[in-house]
């Protein structure tokens, strides 16, 4: 198994979170943590594995859900376990976490359990209607209210809470209305974010991100897909998730930060 030992700034956010001021309308990240992150992605991108693949995800969401409980805000989140309503729409995810989520439910043997749903969402003319909390269109992972990939969802999902289940509920039955939500949660998910593309794409990986459903449905019927993703080719572009424009390559700064 091909691991990749963490830096120590590394081992500190994943256990500590980020530093970092978040106020309205601005934040500040502590430019030695960036500059670490981004490095030790790139180095796991750059080896192309399922097993650094898997580290990178790990890694960037369990700094994305430490760095989120640091900053959390005074103010007691609305959400709870059966609180159903935000799986209900589009979940776009990057390459790495299908790759990821895909091998977990392999080696779980959860494909049966999980193939009737994916083909029915696959299949429902409601899957793409770009509103956000429609009822008509469940997750495919949404079993009983409940998230049946719950340790494993995506990030998008692990960043959207909410402090107001009523907001939650008016959006879900009307569409209308915001739904307020811990303010460092979006600059949390940015840079992170940031930080993952920067590394990807310094080690030529394709741009896009994916519809949820779609991929995992094609790179659970052809685990080859993860093979040649690595090496550039997107075999995929069926599930890009058009919403969520691509990647471009990162400014030559960011290229820069991320030498390996
Ligand atoms: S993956 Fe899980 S948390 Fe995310 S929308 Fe689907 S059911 Fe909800």
């Amino acid at each position: 198994m091909s691991k990749l030992k963490p830096p120590h700034m590394v081992r500190h956010l994943m256990t500590k979170g980020c530093m970092g001021e978040f106020a309205s309308g601005t934040s500040a990240f502590n430019p030695d943590e960036s500059v670490a992150l981004v490095r030790y992605f790139a180095r796991l991108a750059a080896e192309r594995t399922p097993d650094t693949n898997d580290q990178l995800v790990e890694i960037y969401r369990a700094i994305g859900d430490v760095s989120m409980a640091r900053h959390k805000p005074s103010q007691k989140l609305a959400c709870s376990k059966g609180c159903e309503s935000c799986c209900y729409q589009q979940v776009s995810v990057n390459g790495v976490e299908v790759f990821y989520i895909a091998r977990r439910l392999r080696r779980a043997k959860l494909i049966g359990e999980h193939e009737a749903r994916i083909a029915k969402k696959l299949a429902s003319a409601d899957r793409d209607s770009g509103r956000l909390l429609d009822p008509a269109n469940p997750c495919a992972f949404l079993v009983d209210g409940v998230c049946s990939i719950h340790v494993d969802r995506p990030f998008a999902c692990r960043a959207m809470v909410s402090l107001d289940l009523s907001a939650c509920l008016r959006r879900f039955e009307s569409g209308t209305g915001l739904i307020p939500y811990p303010i460092a949660n979006e600059p949390i998910k940015q840079w992170l974010n940031v930080s993952l593309w920067t590394a990807l794409r310094v080690n030529g990986f394709p741009p896009h991100s994916y519809e949820l459903t779609a991929a995992i449905d094609a790179v659970l019927r052809d685990p080859t897909i993860e093979r040649d993703w690595y090496a550039g080719d997107d075999r995929m572009a069926a599930a890009i998730d058009d919403r969520v424009p691509d990647h471009f390559p990162p400014s030559d700064a960011l290229r820069a930060l991320a030498r390996i």
